[in-house]
């Protein structure tokens, strides 16, 4: 059977598959050239992953060629992430790409990405019939905080520093791989993304405040503390298998900010060291990768100098002990008579007993409160179990309603149900889920009609937020102060009232084309990275001056189905009045003519060079208001 890459690299055979990703498979290709067999890594990522991608976009009224176009956008975005990983693969501590490819599928609409890597050997199998001394974790950190201090000083954070993402090569050297989801630094509408693996994952990245390099040191750092430590993450029990409740717990206590016990088997200084990576305050950790890197090799020197003197010292109070002991056999056996009480030996004893069991009682406790912990988690990764909500009904014969959730934070996707005892979920009840956070996406039911005011504010989702077009409206301050990966609003949907979006924090925002108005939905307190409009209505009433205050989303993109207006170099333009609306966070005013007037609220200039402003000779026009400085 030919290679699924035979169209791009006929040459290069499929010699068999060695893993399965969350978004690609890696298989083993192989060529013969004049100097012999030549292997290499052969990633393949499909665009779009599920078929539901195209039912969906299917749903959204998009036609063949509209979601063909969709895809090959969001596959060139891939590639563009390709290319990067390629530009820093020319260094020895990072996995180095030597060729890419995007072919369009023969059937359907989508495309597939061919990444041809090196070919190494996973941490995980160079690990299977050895263990790493603490002088190999420090070379494997030194190595890979060389390659982050690449990647950083680029601006770009990687990102999923974990050992699967770690590689070996036939020379021994340690590579980081895998920079599928690192983002460029300088690109906050991305970089405020909470991605990685929670395992390993950063707590300014968990709770989704703007982090920098310091969260790589830090994944970085607990990577080597798990080697340092039996292979047990911090706070993960010794001796038995770990349940996913463990596991959970353990990731809590790091995420809160519990200081971590130091890992077993680390000499002290570079114990000291790994613990300076994994500080709970970025300020406290080391201010860069290269900072690291040097720590690490000077912690084994300190180490090794501490242990001798260390040995020296135990050899002395061994000496010493000998000496006192020989001495009082002499003093007694000399008296002849001196006895000591069988009591005391067996209070001494017993005393001794507890001491020693102590630190096994507090285990104890310690497991009985881990049980109330793991109680306050949930399943991970998808979560519609009805046990954890409370019900009441909303009134007569109109279903149900949520009166309280619990716990508030889920690792994987909230779902929340559609029904119950029958009858349907309709909406939440007061502010029940305020302060709610989700890891994955949060699924609200087709069967609400409707978002209360607060209904789910404060939130952090880090996935999708997805409201079903059952939902009508949206009230006052719905997600007020929350922090959003994504809020899709999914056609149907046609009311956001005045200040539901104010003070969040949304990576990508779409308004659907059933929208009739966003009014004064997003001011200047929404912190907006991608904003999608697919209705024309809400583009109107911009137009219109209705709506009131400014927001500059870090890009606008537009509905296939919008007519009347375009964006060009950031900036939002109605076509028939030839009048700017709103810009991005970059822009340039298009000095072609295509722009005569700049309309109410249209830029906001605030905190940048007041002079700067280019506005070119072809305006004509500029309203009152129109731009804030
Ligand atoms: P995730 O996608 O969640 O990060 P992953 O890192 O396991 O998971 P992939 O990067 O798709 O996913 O890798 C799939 C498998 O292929 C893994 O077992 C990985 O170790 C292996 N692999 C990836 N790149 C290479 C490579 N260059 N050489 C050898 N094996 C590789």
């Amino acid at each position: 059977m030919p290679a699924p890459w035979a169209a791009v690299w006929p040459e290069w055979k499929n010699e068999k598959r060695i893993g399965i990703g969350s978004f690609g498979t890696v298989y083993q290709a192989v060529r013969t050239t004049d100097a012999g067999e030549e292997r290499a890594a052969v990633k393949i990522i499909s665009v779009p992953q599920r078929e539901a991608e195209v039912e969906a976009l299917k749903a959204e009224g998009l036609g063949p060629e509209g979601i063909r176009r969709y895809f090959e956008e969001k596959a060139r975005e891939l590639l563009s992430e390709v290319r990067y990983a390629q530009e820093m693969g020319t260094h020895p501590h990072i996995v180095r790409v030597e060729a890419y490819a995007m072919q369009q599928d023969e059937e359907g609409p989508g495309f597939t990405l061919f990444i041809r890597m090196e070919l190494l050997t996973p941490l995980g199998d160079y690990l299977a019939d050895k263990s790493l001394t603490p002088r190999d974790v420090v070379t494997l950190g030194r190595d890979i905080c060389e390659a982050l201090a690449v990647c950083h000083r680029k601006q770009l954070l990687h990102r999923d520093v974990k050992p699967e993402n770690i590689f070996v090569d036939g020379e021994g050297r340690f590579k980081l791989g895998d920079f599928g989801i690192a983002r460029r630094l300088d690109n906050p509408a991305t970089y405020l993304t909470q991605v990685g693996t929670p395992y390993y994952m950063a707590p300014e990245v968990f709770s989704l405040h703007s982090y920098d390099g310091r969260a790589d040191i830090y994944s970085l750092g607990l990577v080597l503390y798990r080697f340092l430590n039996r292979s047990r993450l911090p706070f993960m029990n010794e001796g038995r298998l770990s349940s996913p409740a463990d596991r959970r717990r353990a990731m809590e206590w790091r995420l809160k900010g519990e200081a971590l016990p130091l890992p077993q088997d680390a000499p002290e200084g570079l114990a000291r060291a790994v613990l300076k990576a994994c500080a709970f305050k970025p300020e406290d950790r080391y201010a860069t990768a290269e900072d690291f890197g040097r720590a690490l090799e000077k912690s084994l020197q300190e180490s090794s100098a501490g242990t001798e003197k260390k040995r020296r010292k135990r050899w002395v109070l061994a000496a010493g002990l000998l000496l006192l002991c020989i001495s009082l056999f002499f003093l007694i056996k000399g008296l002849g008579r001196t006895e000591v009480p069988e009591e005391s030996i067996t209070e001494a004893l017993a005393e001794a007993k507890t001491t020693t069991k102590a630190p096994a009682e507090t285990e104890t406790e310690t497991e009985t409160e881990t049980e109330t912990e793991t109680e306050a988690l949930t399943e991970a990764p998808t979560f519609t179990d009805e046990k954890r909500f409370v019900f009441l009904p909303a009134g007569e014969g109109q279903g149900y309603a949520i009166n309280h959730i619990s716990p508030k934070v889920f690792y994987g996707d909230l779902r929340i149900p559609e029904q119950y005892q029958g009858l349907p979920v309709t909406g939440i009840n007061d502010t029940v889920m305020k302060g709610l956070q989700v890891q994955g996406d949060l699924v609200l039911p087709a069967s609400f009609t409707s978002l209360g005011a607060m209904d789910l504010a404060d939130c952090q989702v880090a996935g999708r937020v997805m409201v079903p077009g059952t939902v009508e409206w949206v009230e006052w301050r719905c997600f007020g102060g929350s922090k959003l990966g994504s809020l899709e609003l999914q056609e149907g949907v046609k009311l956001l009232k005045s200040g539901s979006l104010s003070e969040t924090r949304i990576d990508y925002l779409l308004l659907p084309a059933s929208l009739l108005s966003a009014g004064k939905a997003l001011d200047e307190t929404s912190q907006i990275g991608i904003l999608e409009i697919r209705s024309e209505a809400v583009l109107d009433e911009w137009t219109n001056g209705q709506a009131g205050a400014f927001c500059t989303p870090e890009e606008i993109r537009l509905g296939t189905n919008i007519r009347h207006y375009y964006v060009q170099d950031g900036c939002l333009i109605y076509r028939p009045g030839k009048t700017l609306i709103r810009t991005a966070r970059d822009f340039n005013i298009p000095a072609d003519g295509s722009v005569e007037r700049i309309g109410f609220y249209a830029i906001d200039w605030t905190g940048k060079d007041k002079e700067s402003l280019v506005i070119p000779d072809t305006i004509q026009f500029i309203e009152e208001d129109a731009i804030r400085r």
